[in-house]
């Protein structure tokens, strides 16, 4: 039997990983696996000769390649604490430089850090050396093909041609985990990059930064960032830390930025305007969770299908999340006290007068900060967002169950559990769920929730000061002129020979740049959709829930044909994170359904 996994990130691993555990129901006859990807192994995520300065957002001690625990199966944060770290990093072909950054690093993590993604990427390599040598030795042959695969046919059921530019071959199995893809670029864009070529400027769509080409950039150079997610501090990383200055950090804890002279000038804006919020420092133990008094379990598991609107969704999560800020600002109040007064709909007058009136916990300006701007602030917006960032990193530091705010936000993170389950169980009013859910919802998760480490911001707030990076206030409108890139608002004109869309691609293959879902949409995938009358797509693939395997246009199961990760967002809930050591990981849950699925396929 032959089995093709397309590409080589943290699923396409974790795909070897349940070969690997589950090879004594597979092996009766002999198994030759062909992992694909034009990157490396570690995929295009995971790079590990990336610039070392970019980090990750998940802290070490929750994430993972393998389903188990164990000696020779590691968490991320075991391997880092075991001698293979630092010998992996010896072998593996990278600069000197590179190497002793890295051992340097490995000595000095804790679980609550946030690593290197380039020492997340030799973890990836030395666990797929791993999985092969176990594998090998229980003589299932496995290949790595570094190409991209071009086209995948369904030939006869559970058959399937799998194409490069040099290779052909049928196999019984495809596990398709191929991540981000490439955008097709809107009219907008592919405009800008004309405009860009005439005029000689530069123009970066929406990508990875790691794999972006930033050398044109010259010292000085005006650039401009749309979009001030994790992307945004990514870029501002590159484009100073990676140029070779350097923050020095006072007495007070606060952050200098000492130039090279090679950094441009670097202007961010973005629809609200202001930059992702810190994640806060860990308190609780990696594993914990805290537990929702409103959006609970409990309660959804009485909803029907289609029943529960976006507008509901909310209120229930916005008491949920003043819960948590209550029961850190005003920690003499009883839980009790405080659940009943919420379910009220709003906190006693005599309670709220405990409270300095900016302490009032109030979502509407949380997710809208821009509206509470002082018109006189906004001409200098760049010092009001240096403010913000100077008070959201004194919150994160004060850590996630200290600090109302940073336990708040940890808050969002731990309702994915709920939130999870209302996807997973079609609870959502399918229009309000495509229409509202995952626009405005992924769009506050991102600004409160799936920040940068603590110290990105005062980094930022420091390059503020030295007047490297300014922020436009909001509105702001964007044009090309003459030979230039302009942003403008009532107070700012600026011209920039530098454009970049500093997000990641969208999450959806649907529309994408891509050849093998442009062909298997036409002869086999289908969009997910989730009301047919209306045809509401959810911008994922249809698969089975359960397994992952495609759902083709009659409606039928193509067994064998799996597709899991990013493809499948929007009718699963956030696929792009890694596998976590925390308890019912969902990535490593998907992982056992669709080994499952495909050991009862092969053995009926
Ligand atoms: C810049 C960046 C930073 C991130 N940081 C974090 C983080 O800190 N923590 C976290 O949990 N998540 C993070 N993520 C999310 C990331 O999506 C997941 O962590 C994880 O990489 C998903 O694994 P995957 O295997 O599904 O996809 P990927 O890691 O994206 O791997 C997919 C692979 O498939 C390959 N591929 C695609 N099409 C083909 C084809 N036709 N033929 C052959 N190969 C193909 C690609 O080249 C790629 O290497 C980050 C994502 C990005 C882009």
């Amino acid at each position: 039997m032959k089995i093709a996994i397309v590409g080589a990130g943290p699923r396409g691993i974790s795909t070897l990983d349940q070969i690997n555990l589950s090879s004594d129901q597979l092996t009766r006859e002999s198994l030759d696996i062909i992992v694909f990807d034009s990157f490396d192994i570690g995929g295009s995520v995971w790079i590990a000769d990336q610039n070392h300065l970019l980090i990750m957002n998940t802290p070490c001690g929750q994430a993972t390649l393998f389903s188990q625990n164990t000696s020779k199966t590691p968490s991320f944060f075991d391997w880092i604490k075991s001698p293979n770290s630092s010998l992996a990093v010896k072998i593996t072909k990278l600069t000197p430089n590179q190497k002793e950054a890295l051992l340097t690093e490995i000595e000095n993590l804790s679980a609550t850090d946030y690593a290197s993604r380039s020492l997340f990427g030799v973890y990836a390599k030395w666990a797929f050396t791993e999985l092969v040598s176990m594998l090998t030795q229980k003589e299932i042959s496995i290949n790595f093909i570094n190409q991209e695969v071009t086209s995948i046919t369904v030939t006869f059921p559970n058959q399937f041609e799998v194409q490069t530019s040099s290779f052909t071959d049928s196999f019984s199995a495809v596990f398709m985990a191929t991540g981000f893809p490439l955008n097709t670029l809107t009219k907008s864009e592919n405009n800008l990059i004309d405009f860009a070529a005439e005029h000689k400027l530069t123009y970066i769509p929406a990508k990875n930064p790691s794999l972006t080409n930033l050398e044109t950039i010259r010292p000085q150079e005006t650039v401009i960032l749309r979009g001030l997610g994790l992307t945004f501090y990514d870029y501002v990383t590159l484009l100073t830390q990676g140029r070779g200055g350097h923050f020095s950090i006072d007495d007070k804890g606060r952050y200098h930025y000492h130039k090279s002279g090679q950094e441009p000038v670097i202007y961010g804006f973005s629809r609200r305007g202001y930059p992702s919020h810190a994640k806060g420092s860990y308190e609780k133990d990696l594993a914990e969770t805290m537990t929702p008094q409103f959006l609970t379990i409990s309660y959804l598991k009485k909803l029907s299908p289609s029943s529960l609107s976006y507008q509901t969704f909310l209120k229930l999560m916005i008491k949920d999340l003043a819960y948590v800020y209550y029961t850190k600002s005003l920690p003499d109040l009883s839980k009790e006290e405080l659940v009943s007064q919420l379910s009220n709909g709003h906190l006693d007058d005599n309670i709220k007068k405990q409270l300095l009136p900016h302490r009032i916990f109030d979502f509407d300006k949380l997710i809208r900060p821009e509206s509470t701007v002082k018109p006189s602030d906004l001409d200098d917006f760049s010092s009001t967002i240096g403010d913000f960032l100077l008070d959201d990193a004194t919150e994160a530091l004060q850590g996630n169950q200290t600090s109302p705010m940073a336990t708040t936000f940890e808050m969002i993170r731990d309702l994915r559990k709920s939130i999870r389950f209302i996807i997973e169980n079609d609870l959502f009013d399918p229009s309000d769920y495509v229409n509202q859910f995952l626009g405005s919802f992924k769009s506050l998760n991102n600004f409160l929730a799936a920040g940068p480490a603590v110290n990105r911001l005062l980094e930022l707030e420091a390059l503020v000061r030295s007047n490297i990076v300014h922020f436009i206030a909001p509105p702001v409108e964007f044009k090309t002129s003459k030979n230039k890139f302009i942003v403008k608002n009532h107070w700012h004109s600026i011209e920039a020979t530098t454009l970049i869309e500093s997000r990641l691609p969208k999450e959806s293959v649907i529309a994408a740049n891509d050849n093998v879902y442009k062909k298997l949409l036409n002869t086999t995938i289908k969009p997910h959709t989730l009301d047919n009358a209306n045809n509401l797509q959810t911008g994922a693939i249809a698969v089975e829930r359960k397994t992952n395997q495609v759902i083709n246009y009659e409606n039928k199961i193509v067994k064998n044909l799996f597709i899991w990760g990013l493809p499948t967002e929007g009718l699963h809930f956030q696929t792009t994170t890694v596998a976590q050591t925390t308890p019912d990981n969902f990535f490593i849950k998907e992982s056992q359904e669709m080994f499952k699925a495909f050991i009862q396929n092969i053995n009926s």
